[in-house]
């Protein structure tokens, strides 16, 4: 499913990040009858162009897209092994599409780190490590198995030949993720490796680090080519109970300008490889999630199955012609609104109205 897992070692903040995540409104608004998973997190994506879109069109509501997450149980090292929660630990990555590590960067004389100090690049390989061990067993389970089958096959050669390239990888202690220019991922897709994944880092910093843009700049260098954010876990937990006025001061004083989770929502539904599309009217403003490289099928499907089986065509325009004209009907009389059919590949900020049989 479409969602980021969390891991992390212990104390580093990632029930305090979760509990900000869970305690906000996006999970009401969005599950508003659903029995959601006591360990699902999910945050609005910021989205400026739908208040616009709701003062064109009158909307009674905005309804912006939504980023998940899943909080998976802590990693120790021997995870690999199945020592512990190991196994189950696991399993659990396996199902998230991308991994969301949380690594302290935060100074607190309080808070006990487990190895002793603050040092975010170890924490960042202690996990990398225990992941890679996890990818080199299934490698070396799969590659007796195809050698053999390959022998019969030839076409299954090239994933092979792949696979035997991510040994490599993985053997010289790097990800798959991270090693992307070398190593064709879409070719490794059956097995479901870990490291294989999209990775993003959540740097919980204090102040002294939020207000660091060097420090902020190494550490983004160190990761790429994984996306990362920094927040103050502590802090965003603590928002939700303050009033707006209250929460930017309090966001002030640690030197930022908006919600951590804010960046959290776009560096999330970045890394998934995901955009929106637009539709608009009196009821409601919404923002809808696709993949990138979505037709206009696919993407009508994403409101309802029966659009995406009955679709005709669908009626474009981008959102800034359909800002600058102010009205639809100034977009149409400008020519800027566009009918395109089912091979259409969806682009960010198109509003759209689809036209389909019932
Ligand atoms: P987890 O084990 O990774 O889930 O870590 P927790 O969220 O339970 O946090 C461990 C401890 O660190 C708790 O006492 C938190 O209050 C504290 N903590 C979490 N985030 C921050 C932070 O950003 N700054 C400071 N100073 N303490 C934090």
């Amino acid at each position: 499913s479409l969602t980021l897992g969390i891991v992390g070692l212990p104390n580093v903040g990632k029930s305090t990040l979760f509990n900000a995540l869970t305690n906000n409104d996006a999970l009401a608004a969005n599950y508003p009858f659903a029995t959601i998973e006591p360990n699902i997190g999910v945050v609005d994506l910021p989205d400026p162009r739908l208040a616009r879109l709701a003062e064109i069109f009158g909307s009674e509501r905005i309804l912006p897209a939504v980023v998940s997450f899943v909080d998976i149980a802590g990693i120790v090292k021997g995870a690999s092994t199945g020592e512990g929660m190991g196994n189950k630990f696991l399993a659990n990555i396996r199902e998230a599409e991308a991994i969301c590590q949380v690594v302290r960067v935060f100074d607190d004389p309080d808070v006990i780190h487990v190895d002793g100090k603050v040092d975010p690049m170890a924490d960042i390989e202690v996990i990398a490590t225990e992941l890679i061990l996890a990818d080199m067993e299934t490698l070396e389970k799969a590659i007796p198995r195809l050698e053999k089958e390959s022998r019969k096959d030839k076409s299954l050669l090239p994933q092979l030949e792949e696979i035997r390239k991510a040994q490599t990888v993985l053997e010289d202690g790097r990800t798959l993720f991270k090693a992307q220019d070398e190593v064709d991922r879409t070719l490794l897709r059956d097995l479901h490796l870990m490291t294989a994944k999209p990775f993003l880092y959540v740097f919980n910093a204090d102040e002294a680090v939020l207000t660091n843009a060097e420090r902020q700049a190494e550490l983004r260098a160190a990761v790429a080519p994984a996306d990362c954010v920094f927040l103050d876990a502590k802090v965003e937990s603590e928002l939700r109970e303050l009033d707006d006025d209250d929460a930017m001061e309090l966001l002030e004083s640690i030197g930022q300008d908006e919600p951590g989770l804010n960046a959290l929502a776009r560096a999330g539904f970045h890394t998934l490889g995901l955009q929106t599309y637009l539709t608009a009217g009196p009821k409601e403003s919404r923002a809808w999630t696709i993949r990138k490289g979505d037709t206009a099928p696919k993407a009508a499907g994403v409101i309802h199955t029966d659009f995406e089986k009955g679709f005709i065509k669908a009626e474009i325009v981008s959102f800034s012609d359909l800002d600058a004209a102010g009205s639809m009907a100034a977009a149409k009389a400008a020519g800027k609104v566009r009918m395109e059919g089912k091979d259409y590949v969806m682009a960010d900020g198109d509003v759209v109205e689809f036209r389909f049989n019932v």
